[in-house]
């Protein structure tokens, strides 16, 4: 018999290999902007065309490659960065392995441009499935632009698998922020589609926090330093009145990269240990710096995690500097809108005499006569009990106001309830707010009146936090709305969607579908939520599913919890619907109604206030 072992050809093992580097257009970002950094630019663009299936672009003015690099950077095990063995153990740079450039150029379309500064023109070369298809001399400005097209074009199984454009945009906007994070003295910009999703000038960390993530941030952080013979750490953590239901931005990076190390995690959750609401989860941008040789970067092939030498120091050094940061910033939360998630560190007035907390029976009360409308929730189930009384309430508050008297026309309240709880928090912030001077700005916001000032209202987030609560008493209650369909439609999944099909199955039941197994994995669908009424059921639970399967795998969300999370996404009333007075209306009585009105379910603030005092101040001379 012959022998029968043989060498892979280059394009196949490159291939191979790329499986384990670029999992998807969010690794291939991660390694092109990682490059840029690694090249020294001080301007990084990315562009991208549906979600980088189409196309990833970066373009940096960093140093550039000369001829002969701009050919070699795409061998396999080709890098500038280590020589030999023992600089693994000194690695300041992103990347050293060499596959990034090798593992794209076998499994897209690459082209790329570079010139140094020393070189009068620069070169640019075409690459697709490793064969070089042409190289030549071009004008260009100094640094690099690679464009990756077509990313997984001949390794049809992997680009099948590549999921929504929305979860792979989120997944690249991740490791976006990860980069920018760690390097603030770096212009980004991200441009997907024609639309700049970020513009991130130069900066220090504390506005770069700032850009990625909101005007709210600067109040939310608080420094932390701490410098050690073993580990130096800096950065900012959320103060513990803005903890989030979910997971937030938690970040920690190691020597300048970013890695997942639930110990460390761990060090920082215990940190605020009595400080945080059962289940609610800080916010952290931490920067840790180690001797290089005290860390092995090299045990994870996509490098986010990583073994320290002194695991436990950097733990208790970790979380003393952090209780020290906690301690001397002064954290107890001032009377706002956001008290409702706080915590407050001070205890009641000495001279304050407390009183518990009063149920006022209300015998007129009468929820037939509930006027609250609002279409799209209103299709649903009635408010819980609780948010019925909440919202009676609410109403309330607005006496001596002009109120919307229209009729309801579909109250589904079917039990009646004789008793009114009044939140006394609730009557002094909103009392005098004025119900019918709603208004929209940009199709995003609604802005409407309180007695000190006014409120903007995100009427995407709000509208996900009223749903999140519809559906999770829609869930425990087990019955919803359905809309019955005349003909029945039956829809196919995958082998994998259809064993979370089955686990869903009763609860997406209870939310308002009319499903039923149909076998060889299909299902029939006999009735649907009445808010998703429009479309064909197919796009519908394939998004619920989409959904679902991202919380799972991101914040490992309870089932109960991640499915009202995905329904209320995905149904929830999107940026930029222009909505009617009523509408607004409907959403700000909703909102309020809610046992957590101030956060999305993701955690995002659903409303935002500015007293009078500021407009004051912003008026003077
Ligand atoms: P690694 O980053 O691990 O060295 P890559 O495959 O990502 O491996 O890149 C190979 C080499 O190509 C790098 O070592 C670097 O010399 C060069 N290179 C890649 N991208 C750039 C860039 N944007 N600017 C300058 N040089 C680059
Ligand atoms: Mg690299």
């Amino acid at each position: 018999m012959t022998d029968i072992i043989h060498l892979l050809p280059d394009a196949v093992a490159n291939q191979i290999a790329a499986g384990e580097v670029i999992q998807r257009p969010a690794s291939a970002v991660k390694e092109l902007i990682e490059n840029s950094v690694d090249a020294g630019s001080t301007t990084i663009k990315l562009l991208l065309k549906d979600a980088g299936k189409v196309l990833i672009q970066v373009i940096d003015n960093g140093k550039g490659m000369s001829e002969t690099d701009a050919r070699m950077c795409f061998e396999r095990h080709a890098t500038s960065k280590i020589t030999k063995a023992e600089d693994l153990f000194a690695i300041t740079t992103k990347g050293f392995r060499g596959e990034a450039l090798a593992s794209i150029a076998a499994i897209a379309q690459v082209e790329l441009k570079t010139r140094r500064e020393e070189d009068e023109v620069g070169t640019q070369i075409t690459i697709e499935g490793c064969v070089v298809q042409a190289q030549e001399a071009c004008s260009t400005s100094i640094g690099t632009s690679i464009a990756i097209k077509n990313l997984f074009y001949n390794v049809p199984a992997r680009r099948n698998f590549l999921k929504s454009n929305p979860v792979e945009t989120s997944h690249i906007i991740d490791e976006f922020q990860r980069v920018a994070l760690a390097h603030p003295e770096i212009e980004f910009s991200l441009n997907h589609n024609g639309a700049d999703l970020f513009i991130l000038p130069k900066s220090n960390l504390r506005q770069r926090i700032v850009s990625l993530f909101g005007n709210n941030y600067n109040q939310r952080l608080v420094p932390v330093e701490e410098k050690t013979f073993i580990v130096k750490i800096s950065g900012f953590i959320g103060k513990p009145e803005f903890a989030k239901k979910t997971r937030g931005e938690q970040f920690f990076f190691v020597n300048n990269r970013f890695i997942r190390n639930a110990y460390l995690h761990h060090a920082v959750q215990s940190a605020y240990e009595q400080l945080l609401p059962r289940e609610s989860h800080p916010s952290y941008f931490l920067f840790l710096e180690v001797a290089p040789n005290s860390i092995d970067i090299n045990i994870h092939p996509t490098k986010t995690e990583i073994k320290f030498e002194d695991e436990k120091a950097i733990y208790a050094i970790l979380r003393s500097s952090i209780k020290k940061s906690l301690g001397q910033h002064n954290l107890t939360p001032t009377i706002d809108f956001e008290q409702e998630a706080s915590i407050s560190l001070d205890g009641p007035p000495k001279d304050r005499i407390i009183e518990a907390p009063k149920i006022r029976v209300n015998p007129e009360y009468n929820p037939f006569k509930t006027q609250t409308t609002f279409e799209s929730t209103r299709a649903f189930n009635g408010p819980s009990l609780l948010q019925r009384a909440n919202l009676q309430n609410w109403e309330k508050l607005y006496e001596g106001h002009q109120v919307s008297t229209e009729k309801s026309q579909e109250v589904s309240i079917e039990t009646s309830s004789k008793q009114e709880i009044i939140n006394p928090k609730w009557e002094n912030d909103f009392s005098e707010v004025s119900k019918s001077l709603t208004y929209q700005l940009h199709g995003r916001y609604i802005l409407s009146h309180i007695k000190t000032g006014f409120i903007i209202v995100d009427q995407q987030s709000a509208h996900e936090r009223i749903l999140f609560e519809k559906f999770l008493s829609n869930l425990t209650n087990h019955k919803a709305g359905s809309q019955q369909l005349l003909f029945p439609e039956t829809v196919e999944f995958n082998a994998a969607d259809t064993s979370l099909m089955m686990l869903l199955l009763p609860s997406l039941n209870d939310l308002g579908f009319a499903l039923e197994e149909f076998g060889k994995n299909s299902f029939v669908v006999h009735g649907k939520p009445p808010l998703l009424s429009d479309a064909d059921s197919k796009k519908h639970l394939e998004s619920i599913l989409e959904e679902f399967k991202k919380n799972q795998s991101e914040l490992k969300l309870q089932t109960t919890e991640n499915l009202a999370r995905s329904m209320a996404y995905y149904s929830s009333i999107k940026s930029g619907k222009i909505l009617s007075n009523e509408e607004m209306k409907g959403i700000i009585d909703e909102l309020f109604a809610c046992e957590q009105p101030y956060a999305s379910p993701a955690g995002k603030p659903t409303l935002t206030t500015f007293s009078l005092e500021d407009l004051e101040k912003r008026f003077k001379k």
